[in-house]
């Protein structure tokens, strides 16, 4: 922890000279010490330091400056350090400004020149106002800031990526907090482009993309390698177990991620049935045991970087990512799991982040605390949604299409649901219009009978199915009616019993696509089970018929 300071300011240099010595003698043990020649420069510093989250105890002001009066220095700074205790340093003459401070700025003390000796006339009333200071100053968080706004969804994704990515922060709602707006007004002349992330170097970056924020705070975002023997799409459960046996096989494998490990796991609240966890296990907790199991045994893993093409240029296979990079490999696994279908009524857009989340968007429960919200589907992840917001909000309202939860939900989820007075199953309606200023605040639902009625409500959770993302393979390799990728026994076959094109006399191993060298595991597979275990599964078994085909290049 950074030590707080005290900032002297007077445009006298020598007096200023004098002032910092006597400071330095008694206080540098347990403050910095700094000093500035104008106000202008002093506020310059107390800007560096509240981005760095460095506080400040007190300043130390003559009253008589040029362009900026020690007192209306002092206004300034007080919105930035509303709790660092307030001196002036006055002449005799201008005791009648330090007195009208007194009231005006809530100066806590003047000092009349010449202090001589400091042991009689300055340490005394410092030390009194410091020891007052520590005894009631919260220190501050020293890591990640994010300032934002509840009104800006980018300010969610921030900080969703950065819970998701396991990387710690602190938020800061500059609605709320006078003196970070006030900071971020400085830093972008813009209140409205938010959030700022303030990182303890001093640095800010304002509204970033997700690639800029991982690379900031440390994550891996480029390949150290031009070429691997396996390449894996997405860090799913499915992703993740390849990683962990390819690594662990050793074969030299990268794991490219879109956003962050865990995949929709990742944002599940507490996974039940998963084996070996017989209370359960937080998809958070499973996702960071898997990706410090997969490094260890020697994975490569990319963050915050999309695959966007893949090709085939024989023997090898080709990635593209968002960034233009290009990697090659000798055996690629598509984990690139599915994503949730998006809802599409009236109002939606500007609301989305504001209100409305796909998915369970774990960081935003407390916001909701003592709040209504709604959840948006029957399925498995939506009782777990209604469950983990129960924790938080006052009443949580389950909008299903189906007439009973049991249509769509496991029992052991529906049991819960049931026995948890705060959540509410209306059944047989669907969600018909969103509406809000700036933030979401009713639902428009309509029932089969086609009346409609609106819930107040603070947020809306959307868990309404999911959709894979297999775009950039299409072509590539086989794909079923719905866009999900067709494996080993499923794949269609031509006239001599294999698939168009297929080169080789063996039949493709199970997980292997309609392109040889290229596998499917997990929700992305046409027919996989749509489950953690099945996932890691396949990820884990399609390992032996990645070196089954390395043999044949
Ligand atoms: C809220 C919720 C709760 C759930 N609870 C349970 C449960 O309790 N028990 C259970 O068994 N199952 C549960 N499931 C289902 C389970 O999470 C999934 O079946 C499982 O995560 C599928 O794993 P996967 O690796 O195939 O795909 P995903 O988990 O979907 O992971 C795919 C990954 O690939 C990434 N990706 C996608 N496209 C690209 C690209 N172009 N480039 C790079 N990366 C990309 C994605 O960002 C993602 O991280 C739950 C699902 C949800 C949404």
């Amino acid at each position: 922890m950074s030590k707080p300071a005290v900032i002297t300011v007077d445009d006298d240099p020598e007096v200023l000279g004098a002032v910092e010595r006597d400071l330095r003698r008694h206080y540098r043990d347990s403050y910095r010490v700094l000093r500035a020649g104008s106000g202008a420069e002093a506020l310059e510093a107390a800007q560096r330091l509240k981005q760095r989250g460095t506080t400040i105890a007190l300043f130390l002001v003559d009253e008589r400056m040029p362009e900026m009066t020690g007192t209306e220095f002092l206004t300034e700074a007080g919105k930035l350090y509303p709790d660092a205790r307030k001196v002036l340093l006055t002449a005799y003459a201008d005791t009648e400004a330090a007195i009208r401070g007194i009231n005006d700025i809530g100066l806590d003390h003047y000092l009349l020149k010449p202090w001589d000796p400091p042991e009689q006339h300055l340490y005394p009333v410092l030390d009194d106002l410091l020891s007052d200071w520590s005894a009631n100053v919260r220190l501050p968080y020293e890591g990640i800031r994010v300032a934002g706004s509840r009104l800006s969804p980018q300010s969610f994704e921030v900080r969703e990526f950065l819970s998701r990515n396991q990387v710690p922060y602190q938020w800061v709602d500059v609605d709320q907090d006078a003196a970070t707006r006030e900071m971020v007004t400085a830093l972008t002349d813009d209140p409205t482009m938010l959030p700022v992330v303030l990182f303890p170097d001093g640095s800010a970056l304002v509204t970033p993309t997700t690639l800029e924020l991982a690379e900031k705070v440390g994550m891996k975002t480029h390949a150290s390698r031009p070429f691997y023997d396996l390449v894996i799409v997405g860090a799913g459960p499915a992703g993740l177990a390849a990683a962990v046996y390819g690594a662990s096989e050793g074969l030299g494998t990268l794991l490219v991620e879109q956003d962050a490990p865990g995949g929709q796991a990742g944002t599940s609240s507490q996974i039940e049935n998963y084996l070996g966890f017989p209370s359960g296990v937080t998809g958070a907790d499973l996702a960071r045991r898997a990706v410090t199991q997969a490094r260890r045994f020697g994975a490569e893993i990319l963050g915050a970087q999309p695959v966007v093409e893949v090709r085939r240029e024989d023997p090898y296979r080709i990635v593209k990512l968002a960034d233009g990079s290009e990697i090659s490999c000798h055996a690629l696994i598509l984990a690139q799991g599915v994503a949730v279908r998006r809802l599409e009524v009236d109002g939606m857009e500007p609301l989305v982040g504001v209100g409305v989340y796909y998915g369970a968007a774990m960081t935003e429960a407390a916001m909701y605390r003592g709040q209504d919200v709604c959840i948006v589907g029957g399925a498995n992840s939506a009782g777990q949604g209604a469950l983990f917001f129960s924790r938080y909000a006052r009443h949580v309202t389950v909008l299903i299409r189906a007439d009973s939860l049991r249509k769509g939900m496991s029992q052991y989820l529906v049991d819960r649901v049931e026995a948890t007075p705060s959540i509410e199953v209306v059944t047989g309606v669907e969600v018909s219009a969103v509406r809000g200023q700036g933030r979401l605040e009713a639902v428009t639902v309509r029932d089969h009978a086609g009346e409609t009625r609106e819930l107040e409500v603070a947020a809306m959770f959307i868990f309404i199915g999911t959709a894979p993302h297999t775009e950039m393979v299409a072509g590539l390799v086989q794909l079923d009616d719905k866009g999900y990728v067709l494996t080993g026994p499923d794949l269609t076959r031509g006239p001599g019993g294999k698939p168009d094109g297929w080169p080789f006399d063996r039949d493709p191993f199970l997980f292997e696509t309609s392109a040889p060298g290229i596998f499917a595991v997990g929700d992305v597979r046409a027919g996989s089970g749509k489950r953690v275990a099945a996932a890691v599964g396949e990820g884990s078994g399609t390992v032996s018929m990645v070196h089954r085909y390395l043999e044949t290049v």
